[in-house]
């Protein structure tokens, strides 16, 4: 298929992409990497008249360490997170995940930004930047605002970033030194979207779980953050009992749909496993 007709805009910074936004309304677009939505706008799914092409806009692209943040720019590719040398120190969970996004020829050009700013459940991002507590700051005509990454997603390809705003910033909370995570997906094939996938960041105290975070990708309409699994493995040695009780939290909070992937009861099952599994490897790389 071939997309619709439209104007195209290489703004150079990120003033003239939101204004851009304002002069076009609902009828401009911003093109990240185009690997979600040049395949939406060919299959006629979106025809905006005005594509905002970002990639000539330095500012929005890279990965800094600032404080207790990282601050990680929305047109950084997958590549580069892979290749990044402070989120393999700081926070590898993001680049467990970046690994699993597609092959290599889509993280070559897909960005982190247009991952989370797209809102299709079956991207992977999303549970991460929930499982790690992110804000996203967007950036529109009336200045900025941070919305957390779990407040930011309301239904499938529907976020709580307004159309004239553009995401402008990701910043993650550094996690706890000698934290543990583990980002387990479940796919047909390799370069697929997940059949199921579980996200798990632990901090512990000897053999203690301090503190669990859970997220969860493509089990509903957005991502899932469940405040409830962590909470269950919080204060427990992460012994097989604990985490099933868990595991069962997971299991009641998923509504995946029955599709080509997997029944509902299946990737309900495999919601359990992957988080049991992520559990077991974030708990190991904490030393637990
Ligand atoms: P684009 O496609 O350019 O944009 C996506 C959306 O985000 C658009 O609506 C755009 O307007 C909006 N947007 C982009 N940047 C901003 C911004 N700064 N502010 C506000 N809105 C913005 N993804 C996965 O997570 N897991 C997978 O397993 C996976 N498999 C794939 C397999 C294939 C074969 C392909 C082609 C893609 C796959 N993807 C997968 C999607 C891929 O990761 C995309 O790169 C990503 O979803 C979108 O990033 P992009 O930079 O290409 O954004």
């Amino acid at each position: 298929m071939i997309p619709g007709s439209f104007d195209y805009h290489r703004p150079g910074t990120v003033a003239d992409a939101v204004s851009l936004l304002a002069d076009h309304g609902d009828e401009g677009q911003l093109l990240a990497g185009g690997q979600s939505l040049i395949n939406m706008m060919k299959m006629r799914l979106a025809a905006p008249s005005h594509l905002i092409d970002l990639r000539d806009i330095a500012e929005l692209k890279g990965i800094t360490e600032d404080g207790g943040n990282l601050l990680i720019g929305p047109m950084t590719t997958q590549f580069d997170i892979i290749a990044s040398d402070v989120l393999a120190r700081r926070c590898p969970l993001i680049q467990e995940a970046a690994l699993q996004i597609a092959d290599p020829q889509v993280r070559y050009v897909g960005t982190i930004g247009g991952n989370v700013a797209n809102g299709d459940p079956g991207n992977d991002m999303p549970a991460i930047m929930m499982c790690l507590g992110a804000d996203f700051v967007l950036t529109g005509p009336n200045g900025e605002r941070s919305v957390a990454a779990r407040d930011f997603y309301e239904g499938a390809f529907v976020t709580a970033r307004a159309e004239d705003e553009l995401l402008s910033v990701i910043r993650v909370p550094v996690p706890a030194a000698g934290h543990g995570s583990a980002y387990e997906k479940l796919k047909r094939k390799v370069g697929d979207y997940a059949t199921a996938a579980a996200a798990v960041v632990l901090v512990m105290d000897g053999t203690t779980c301090k503190e669990a975070s859970v997220a969860l990708t493509n089990l509903g309409q957005t991502a899932i953050y469940s405040a409830e699994a962590g909470a269950a493995l919080a204060g427990t040695s992460l012994d097989a009992d604990a985490v099933e009780r868990a595991a069962e939290i997971v299991r009641g909070a998923v509504e995946p749909v029955d599709d080509l992937k997997g029944s509902v009861e299946y990737r309900t099952a495999m919601a359990g496993v992957m988080f049991s599994r992520a559990v077991a490897r974030a708990s190991e790389r904490a030393g637990g």
